[in-house]
């Protein structure tokens, strides 16, 4: 285990909630009640329409893989431990996109259009973040 330490996000604003939902072992999106557009992260403003009136909802946590990238060298001194590992942008069942990595993979076997569902990592007492998962199909 190295002793450097990995970067945190630092929510500002209506990002919060995308976070404090997290902790509670929920994965959150933005939807425009006026023109039903989905979006992540959560903003005050419906990035679509501009609409205010935008609200929050729970996703079921599955998707399948939009784009994803296998680091062999790690992205910062605190990822050395890490290598190599797969980030992965996925494409929600909802309609929303979310940017994470990709645990208990094999690396070699995901490929655009698999089929993930998030878990959570509790980092600590204050951070919680989702991760993926690929979705073992049954045989
Ligand atoms: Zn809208």
């Amino acid at each position: 285990m190295t002793t450097t330490s990995k970067p945190r996000p630092t929510p500002r604003g209506e990002e919060a909630a995308y976070f404090d939902a997290a902790r509670e072992h929920r994965l959150v999106f933005q939807r425009c009640q006026s023109c039903k557009a989905t979006a992540n992260y959560v903003r005050a403003i419906c990035p679509t329409c501009g609409s205010t009136d935008v609200g929050i909802e729970d996703s079921a946590g599955r998707g399948t893989v939009h784009a994803f990238t296998t680091q062999l060298l790690p992205g910062g001194p605190g990822f050395a431990d890490d290598v190599p590992y797969t980030l992965v942008l996925v494409d929600l069942d909802e309609s929303f996109r979310v940017l994470a990595d990709l645990v208990d993979a094999d690396h070699d076997q995901v490929r655009v259009g698999t089929r993930v569902e998030v878990l959570f990592d509790d980092v600590d007492e204050e951070l919680t973040l989702p991760r993926f998962r690929q979705v073992k199909e049954a045989s």
